[in-house]
């Protein structure tokens, strides 16, 4: 006995999320289809649909944004002499969730990794240097994770910017090796803040 085919298409887009399984992605298909009204269908289609022709990364930072350039670099009120640099957009929503950082951010959109091809030029990295160049950042604070690809990252950051008149730090006090920021809780990320220490 199969599912009609619009009913296991959806549940295969559903497969493709991380941590979502056959019965999982069943669940929730035929929850769409036996619990929701039309109209939320409806507008849960146009939501989809919005996402790529709306949302792009904001071109200063990498953020995502639905305007020019994002919210945060908008921001006037926000410290331009400090910069957080990340790997993922997610990552800038756990440093906003800290409320101690008033800088900017940069993400990077992933990390260096020789053995999955992962090269400079597939980073923002181009952008960071101009920022950087354009005079304004005192202090690039690293916060790239602590796996194998994000310490070649703060490596490879620290190579490129030692000649540059900006001071690296790299946070770390209480992550564990091997640590992802996304999963870091508050406290234990505003002491990684406070217990930066210089790169060079
Ligand atoms: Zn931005």
């Amino acid at each position: 006995m199969k599912y009609p085919t619009v009913l296991n298409q959806l549940m295969e887009h559903f497969r493709k999320i991380p941590g979502v399984g056959q019965k999982t992605a069943e669940r929730y298909a035929l929850h769409i289809l036996t619990h929701f009204d039309p109209e939320t269908t409806d507008a849960f289609a146009q939501t989809l649909h919005q996402l790529n022709a709306s949302i792009r990364p904001c071109p200063t930072c990498g953020f995502l944004t639905d305007q020019e350039v994002c919210d945060i670099c908008r921001d006037t009120t926000r410290d331009e002499a400090q910069l957080i640099v990340v790997e993922e957009v997610k990552d800038v929503i756990v440093f906003e969730n800290t409320h101690t950082f008033n800088g900017r951010y940069h993400v990077l959109g992933g990390a260096l990794s020789p053995s999955e091809g992962i090269a400079p030029e597939d980073l923002n990295i181009e952008s960071l240097k101009t920022r950087v160049q354009a005079g304004n950042i005192q202090e690039m604070i690293v916060a790239t994770n602590f796996s194998e690809a994000g310490e070649t990252t703060a490596l490879y950051l620290q190579h490129i910017f030692q000649d540059h008149p900006v001071e690296l730090t790299r946070i770390g006090y209480g992550l564990p090796a091997g640590g992802n920021i996304s999963y870091a809780d508050e406290i234990t990320l505003n002491k990684a803040i406070e217990g930066r220490r210089k790169m060079h």
